[in-house]
């Protein structure tokens, strides 16, 4: 499924099969996450995809080529995710943020991903996934997990944590934070029940609308919602010291706010891409919790109506396409 531009529908092509270079592997796509961040590629707010693009940074799949130099072998499960490659050469790689590259290439943005049967990617940002665990379950690890897992560890350990959107993200981290021994609240948009019914049964102990506030104060939020608004509606609603950790890609604007929100010592932070660490990590907590993920499945050829769904706001948990 190819966008040709930005704006337009995705387009089924029949495109000639990759072939592996030195230090990648091809992976025959068994199933991709759709994230949030392939609606802000298809709706033009992140400006400089390569064209035309196939979309996809949640690739569950198993190799059947490798290049040279790779380690994994034929029918090794692998999963694919945003980060594709780094210099390994910036200060960032040299200081261990090898999210923040300055030369770092995208999956499913720079490179094209798993919106497609087939997909190249560099073995050495490809993670080994277990092969007794249905696909459709394992990708929305692989971003919404990803992303999540980063953004819970930076928010802190504050033991009250709030989620603004609680959607493919927030119903990963809902879990691993519970697991954590955390308390939850859990912040949808008005009338979402369907979310906030989710989210109670992964053991929110409040849920409501996002601009209400929580019966109690939070000592962190993460807002994933692309809603810039939500910030200070969310740093409203911390206790002294808290933290407000942005998540996503794209956000509209913040609003500005008084400064009484974020005195005493309150913080609001952005937390931008994933390292393999990140990825280690969550993947080896994520049997431990063990988390268990809500998808919707599409099939490939209906990737236009996951996004259609996903910008509306009527995906419950993760949408994921099966492709084989
Ligand atoms: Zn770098
Ligand atoms: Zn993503």
């Amino acid at each position: 499924m190819l966008l040709d531009s930005p704006g337009s529908r995705l387009r089924e092509a029949e495109l000639p099969d990759p072939e592996p270079a030195a230090g990648q592997v091809r992976v025959r796509v068994e199933a991709c996450g759709v994230c949030r961040t392939d609606l802000h590629i298809v709706d033009g707010e992140l400006t400089e995809p390569k064209l035309p693009l196939v979309l996809g940074h949640q690739i569950v799949g198993v190799v059947d080529a490798a290049g040279d130099g790779v380690e994994l072998a034929a029918g090794e499960r692998v999963g694919v995710p945003w980060l594709g490659w780094t210099d390994g050469d910036c200060r960032f790689c040299r200081s261990g943020r090898e999210n923040l590259c300055l030369r770092a290439r995208f999956t499913g943005y720079d490179l094209d991903g798993g919106y497609a049967e087939l997909a190249v990617a560099d073995a050495r940002y490809c993670f080994r996934l277990p092969q007794d665990h249905p696909a459709l379950q394992l990708a929305p690890l692989l971003c919404a997990g990803l992303i999540g897992y980063r953004s819970l560890r930076l928010a802190g350990d504050g033991e009250r944590l709030g989620l603004y959107g609680f959607g493919a993200s927030a119903h990963i981290v809902a879990q691993v934070a519970r697991h954590q021994g955390r308390r939850l609240f859990a912040f949808t948009r008005a009338g979402d029940t369907e979310s906030q019914e989710l989210a109670r049964s992964l053991g929110a102990e409040w849920a409501g609308a996002s601009d209400e506030q929580p019966p109690e104060p939070l000592d962190a939020a993460i807002v994933f919602a692309p809603v810039g608004a939500l910030v200070p509606a969310a740093l409203g609603a911390l206790d002294r010291g808290g933290v407000v950790v942005c998540a996503g890609i794209h956000m509209s604007d913040i609003p500005s706010f008084p400064y009484e929100l974020l005195w005493e010592e309150r913080a609001v932070r952005s937390v931008a891409n994933l390292t393999r660490q990140d990825g280690e990590e969550l993947l080896a907590l994520a049997p431990q919790v063990p988390v268990r993920t809500h998808v919707e499945a599409f099939p490939l050829a209906e990737a236009n109506e996951a996004l259609d769904r996903l910008r509306s706001g009527a995906i419950v948990g993760a949408a994921v396409l099966e492709v084989s």
